[in-house]
């Protein structure tokens, strides 16, 4: 398997962020990464006027973020605008779905801080709804409003943004648990939502979420089975495979890169990964390599079952249901949220 990162949920100047297309590729290059989503609010105006594409070495993709006032949903791998229709977002749903996009639930448990933007927020209010693909569990610009708790920590966070970075939504990853539970095949996400909005604080310069920064932080990791050739067109399927079938783990790469993890699934000879969904069988065991050392959790049908500490990490007993790994690597005595794995279906 080769492994590529990505950025997802990104805005440009075609809605409130503050960078052009090509201005974004040069940041993720910087950064190191393969590719990135842009989701801009309401308009793909970006894939109308042909910029999506290679960059260099990083292929940009554009999809878009659909609806306002709440329930804000990525459409990616779509060829035509989809409207608003936050009282039914079902209808956005099935049009996204009907292009064969992918859909993400963005931010479902947004709470938004008194302390910006006066408080707020757009979170997922209607749960009834059938068919998306993903949910979005750790969005980077969401985790920072969220800690904004208090005017002193609103302006220390302005300064040091890393700080907020206390892990994936814990509702959203219950949800997530929730739904594999019930046979969904729903995959985690993970997105910068970025916009790199630049102010002034009396006469400091304030930069809130740039892209330099978020594209180091909140990734998504993919695994494919062929390497991109540099073909647009033929690696855009590619990665938007990988995603879809959950083949890829959400991390926060800042102080560690995650770029080398693995999560498998092992009996006899063969092997499996993120993704997919395998025929129980007496006797397999799950095996995890993390490029750092780390703490693994083993969360079987939501519920931790196993720790184990290092880098390499064998667990056995292997029984039927939805297996994924939380990793947190050590930094100054103190662990810290980094690697979301997506799930591995044992039926
Ligand atoms: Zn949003
Ligand atoms: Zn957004």
């Amino acid at each position: 398997m080769y492994e590529y990162v990505g950025n997802l949920h990104i805005h440009s100047v075609y809605s409130d962020g503050t960078g052009t297309v090509a201005e974004i590729a040069k940041k993720a290059q910087r950064a190191g990464l393969d590719f990135v989503v842009i989701t801009d609010h309401e308009n793909m105006r970006g894939f109308k006027k042909g910029e999506e594409g290679y960059y260099n070495k990083v292929l940009v993709l554009i999809g878009m973020e659909i609806n306002d006032t709440c329930c804000h949903y990525l459409a990616l791998n779509i060829k035509e605008e989809i409207e608003n229709n936050t009282l039914n977002p079902q209808q956005v749903i099935d049009q996204v779905n009907e292009q064969g996009g992918i859909g993400i639930i963005a931010h479902p448990f947004e709470k938004g801080s008194p302390f910006y933007a006066r408080g707020i927020a757009f979170p997922w209010n209607q749960w009834q709804v059938k068919g998306f693909q993903g949910i979005e569990i750790w969005n980077f610009c969401s985790g920072w409003k969220d800690n904004l708790e208090s005017r002193l920590k609103a302006i220390f966070l302005l300064f040091w943004p890393r700080f907020c970075i206390t892990g994936p939504d814990k509702e959203a990853l219950k949800k997530l648990d929730f739904l594999q539970g019930q046979g969904e095949k729903v995959a985690a996400f993970g997105g910068s939502d970025a916009h790199n909005i630049r102010f002034r604080l009396g006469f400091i310069p304030v930069m809130v979420g740039s892209y330099l920064k978020t594209f180091r932080s909140v990734n998504m990791h993919i695994l494919l089975k062929e390497k991109l050739t540099g073909d647009y067109k033929k690696d855009k399927v590619k990665i938007y495979e990988a995603l879809r079938q959950g083949r890829s783990w959400v991390a926060d790469d800042y102080r560690r890169n995650s770029r080398g993890f693995s999560f498998n699934l092992k009996y006899e000879d063969r092997t499996w990964t993120m993704g997919d969904e395998v025929e129980y069988r007496e006797g397999m065991w799950i095996e995890v390599f993390t490029p750092h050392k780390s703490r693994v959790r083993l969360i079987h049908n939501g519920q931790r079952v196993a720790v184990s500490q290092g880098r390499k990490h064998v667990f056995k007993s292997i029984e039927k249901g939805v297996y994924r790994i939380e990793a947190d690597y050590m930094i100054l005595g103190c662990y810290r949220p980094w690697i979301y794995s997506n799930s591995i279906f044992l039926v």
